[in-house]
C-alpha cells in the first residue's frame, strides 16, 4: 500500500505526504487551515462544561437505575429459561 495523499482536515483538499512536496503545515494544506482547525478545537473545548454539577453524574449511580438494565426483570416469566 502506497498512500501518498492525505486530505487537509480543514478544507478536505488533497495534501501530498511526500517529504519534498508536502506543505510545511502538514497534514494541513496551509497555515490558514492549520489555524482554522486549532481555533475549531479551542471553540469546542470552551463549549464543554468543565465543571459539571454534583447532581449530574450518570457514571456514578447504580448500574440498574434504568429500565434497560440487564438485571432481573419483572417482565421475564422464565418461559425460555431452565425448562425441565
Ligand atoms: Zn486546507
Amino acid at each position: 500500500m502506497s498512500l501518498r495523499r492525505a486530505c487537509c482536515p480543514t478544507c478536505k483538499k488533497p495534501v501530498s505526504t511526500i517529504a519534498e512536496t508536502r506543505p510545511r503545515d502538514f497534514p494541513f494544506c496551509s497555515e490558514r487551515c492549520r489555524l482554522a482547525d486549532l481555533y475549531k478545537w479551542l471553540n469546542e473545548e470552551y463549549s464543554i462544561p468543565v465543571a459539571p454539577s454534583p447532581d449530574y453524574s450518570p457514571s456514578a449511580g447504580p448500574p440498574s437505575a434504568g429500565p434497560l438494565s440487564d438485571g432481573p426483570s419483572p417482565y421475564n416469566n422464565g418461559d425460555d429459561g431452565e425448562g425441565s
